[in-house]
């Protein structure tokens, strides 16, 4: 089964075109949808998680047509928002009892069953006692995951889920994805390059609500070989050298800017050649560049 997005436009009612003519192909597995703040993620997540309508286009879940046939979508569909809600002082184990019996697990037996199997593959069983407004960052996320796989979903969303995560806690919500996006169809949202790299096989980006580039992040980094040079410059020359050459990024280095700059050859004296990397991609890809 693959999500299937055709042509899928959006203006709000301020003038903000959010989506422009959005086309995708998103088959099983983890899906990566990259773009800055702003670009369009959460209007096309609300959008295909069937809470807000577009203006135009068509979107497709296997047989099901999510524009028209919501309440089929929402049998197949988690889907872990950007502000996941308030965190209430109910255990997490009473909160997933009462999800799994709003998705219609009637027998008591059986639903204590799925939901602690559901806590052990989260890795929350330990806290399952404890009042979900008393959960770290991380624990809230792979909650946030739990509630969204309670009736099995075929399709998962995860909205920006590792913006303020700390990096053993992003480690442990990686793994937990990459498992989950074994057996289902996973569009994560996010505007953290790495999240991309480290668990998607395919990808898009999507920048004033238009699609980029869309394939597998490994094929777009490879387009760029040889054409990202890098250098050390002082502070003070960052805008000289941003008016001479197409810079694409700067970071600090042990207190002092690396520049890596989009050439077909090397820009001049000083540069040496940067093995591309993904965000060298994204940066590339909203400038125009490539
Ligand atoms: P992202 O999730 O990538 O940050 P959004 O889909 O939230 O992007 O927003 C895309 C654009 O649409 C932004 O310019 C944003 O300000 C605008 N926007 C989002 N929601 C609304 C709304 N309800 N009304 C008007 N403009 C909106």
């Amino acid at each position: 089964m693959e999500l299937r997005v055709t042509g899928l436009s959006k203006t709000y009612g301020n003038g903000v075109k959010a989506l422009d003519n959005v086309s995708l192909i998103v088959p099983q597995g983890m899906y990566g949808l990259l773009g800055q703040n702003g670009a369009g993620k959460s209007t096309l997540m609300r959008t295909i998680a069937t809470l807000q309508e577009a203006d135009s286009g068509d979107v497709h879940l296997g047989d099901t047509d999510v524009l028209k046939d919501k309440e089929g979508v929402r049998r197949q569909l988690g889907y872990l928002p950007q502000d996941f809600g308030v965190y209430p002082r109910i255990s997490a184990a009473d909160m997933l009892d009462h999800l799994a019996l709003l998705k219609g697990l009637a027998n008591g037996k059986q639903r204590k069953e799925v939901v602690e199997a559901m806590l052990n593959r989260v890795n929350l069983f330990q806290h399952r006692k404890k009042a979900l407004s008393s959960f770290s960052g991380g624990m809230r996320q792979r909650f946030g995951i739990a509630q969204a796989l309670i009736g099995n979903p075929k399709l998962l969303i995860v909205d920006e889920p590792t913006a303020g995560l700390d990096p053993g806690e992003r480690n442990r919500f990686y793994n937990l994805l990459a498992e989950v996006g074994e057996n289902v169809i996973v569009i994560l949202s996010t505007h953290i390059v790495e999240d991309v790299m480290e668990l998607c096989r395919k990808m898009a980006i999507i920048h004033q609500g238009r699609v980029l580039y869309e394939g597998a992040p490994d094929d777009a980094v490879n387009s760029l070989e040889g054409r990202i040079w890098e250098r050390r410059i002082p502070k003070a020359e960052a805008a000289a050298y941003g008016e001479r050459h197409k810079v694409i990024s700067s970071k600090m280095v042990a207190g002092q800017p690396l520049i890596h700059v989009f050439a077909e050859q090397a820009p001049e004296d000083g540069f040496t050649p940067a093995k591309p990397d993904l965000e060298d991609v994204f940066f590339s890809k909203i400038a125009g560049l490539n």
